[in-house]
């Protein structure tokens, strides 16, 4: 089967040109002003970008998260990722029974994705324990396509800075990427039970109880434990605020190698301001770490454009408004953690991004799509459009305008954090490995339909 995407503007960072695009069997096969598309169906991409499929590398599908499940599983959420332009993720993996080796959540999340997920995905192994055993494990498991693990400094299984130690020298040995969730555990603990003894439960003291410190503090070890460890490559999730990219920076700036930070569009877009919202509103927007001000926001943008961030995923992680966030409505500490944002992202880094001359739409595609596909093995079979290359892509049509409301999106959930935002962009064509995933809007993926990535070791960026 060959299709030809003709008349668009391919986004082939750093910049973009007027070509075509030639797919067969699934695979990217030319590029150029006129490949040889006899026979071909014909997808006009007149006035569009063409970006490769972009990969959200931080989501939460069918979480179990204390007394609650994420909203999403890997059907609806991947249906959702699919509309925003997301033809692949990397999940973050919730934890397993005390105890557990390795290879017990990646074996769990093959039974709820595997025949479920619409689009290709990988997992995030997760490290809730360090021994010697489980050290071979990792080895053995990054051999088996899973090259990157994630490490909590807060939660029940926080690690602590032996345990970290341990795992990121041997992690830098085998190609493995560690992820950090990086917050100071024991002075939120205390800041927490302060609040609430003091009674002072609204959801703005969840801001409150994890001041930006916490979270900068927790970097700063990070990439310190990692440095007496050789220097493994370390990426860390959801960067949220200016303290924190600043001591990233420091460590680069003393030669550090292979550090990587992610943030999320909640972080460039909303603020703490949001808590603040009457009806108990305030609860849809409690995550961790939670949101900042807007100065944090602008050095994040700042960061992004002068490639101090690396990649810009969601951590969408959905309970509903109604439902499971109600049980913080009396105290913030009984609030799931967590919000929607896998069919947003897009969208909303062209639209406050590009449109507003943030950052440049080449650059938008190093975050949304190279760059993850770089640091967590998937390139370039994903996050760019070469010959060669899955034939995974989204149009762009800069011209459209929409307003993002939750009538209008796919995920199981029952708010947006940006409900009422008008976005510049449109997403009229997805497509995966030569496929149309979604068309307007109508999925024409199937069930199932997505393919677990195995993923290649770490070797440098
Ligand atoms: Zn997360």
């Amino acid at each position: 089967m060959r299709t030809i995407v003709k008349n668009g503007i391919l986004v082939l960072p750093p910049g973009c040109c007027r070509a075509d695009l030639l797919i067969e069997n699934g695979k990217i096969s030319g590029i150029g002003e006129n490949p040889d598309g006899t026979g071909a169906e014909v997808i006009d991409a007149k006035g569009c970008y063409v970006f490769p499929g972009a990969i959200d590398a931080h989501t939460h599908m069918d979480l179990q998260s204390g007394p609650v499940r994420a909203v999403d599983d890997f059907y609806s959420g991947t249906v959702a990722a699919a509309f925003g332009g997301t033809t692949t993720i990397i999940d973050h993996i919730g934890f397993g029974p005390k105890g557990c080796g390795l290879h017990h959540q990646i074996a769990e999340y093959h039974e709820l994705a595997d025949g479920k997920a619409a689009i290709d995905y990988s997992f995030h192994g997760v490290v809730q324990d360090v021994s010697d055993e489980l050290l071979e494990e990792a080895a053995a498991l990054a051999g088996e396509g899973t090259t990157s693990f994630k490490i909590y400094t807060t939660y029940d299984y926080k690690l602590d800075d032996a345990q970290i130690y341990r795992f990121l020298k041997r992690a830098g040995s085998c190609g493995i990427v560690t992820a950090f969730h990086a917050e100071n555990d024991s002075l939120i603990q205390y800041l927490r039970s302060r609040y609430v003894s003091l009674g002072k439960t609204a959801p703005i003291y969840h801001a409150e109880s994890r001041p930006d410190d916490c979270e900068a503090e927790a970097v700063s070890r990070i990439l310190h434990l990692a440095s007496a460890a050789g220097g493994a490559p370390v990426y860390f999730v959801h960067v949220s605020c200016a303290k924190s990219l600043a001591e990233i920076q420091k460590a680069r700036a003393m030669g550090q190698k292979n550090v990587f930070a992610e943030t999320c569009p909640q972080y460039l877009v909303l603020t703490r301001e949001e808590y603040k919202r009457g009806g108990g509103e305030g609860l849809k927007y409690i995550m961790s770490p939670p949101l900042r001000t807007r100065e944090d926001c602008g050095a994040l943008w700042k960061g992004l454009a002068l490639g101090q961030i690396q990649v810009v995923a969601t951590d969408h992680c959905p309970f509903n408004f109604a439902k499971e966030k109600q049980l913080g409505k009396n105290d913030f500490t009984k609030c799931p953690n967590g919000a929607p944002g896998v069919e947003e992202r897009v969208r909303l880094i062209y639209s406050e991004g590009v449109a507003q001359h943030r950052i440049t739409v080449g650059r938008m595609a190093e975050v949304l799509c190279a760059n993850p596909a770089k640091i967590f093995g998937l390139y370039p079979r994903k996050g760019v459009l070469l010959p060669g290359s899955d034939a995974d892509l989204f149009l762009l049509d800069p011209g459209a305008e929409e307003t993002l409301t939750v009538s209008g999106l796919h995920s199981a959930v029952d708010y947006t954090a940006y409900e009422g935002k008008r976005v510049r962009g449109a997403i009229p064509l997805v497509m995966q490995r030569g496929k149309v995933l979604v068309k307007g809007r109508t999925f024409l993926g199937t069930r199932g339909g997505g393919q677990f990535l195995k993923r290649k070791k770490f070797k440098g960026w």
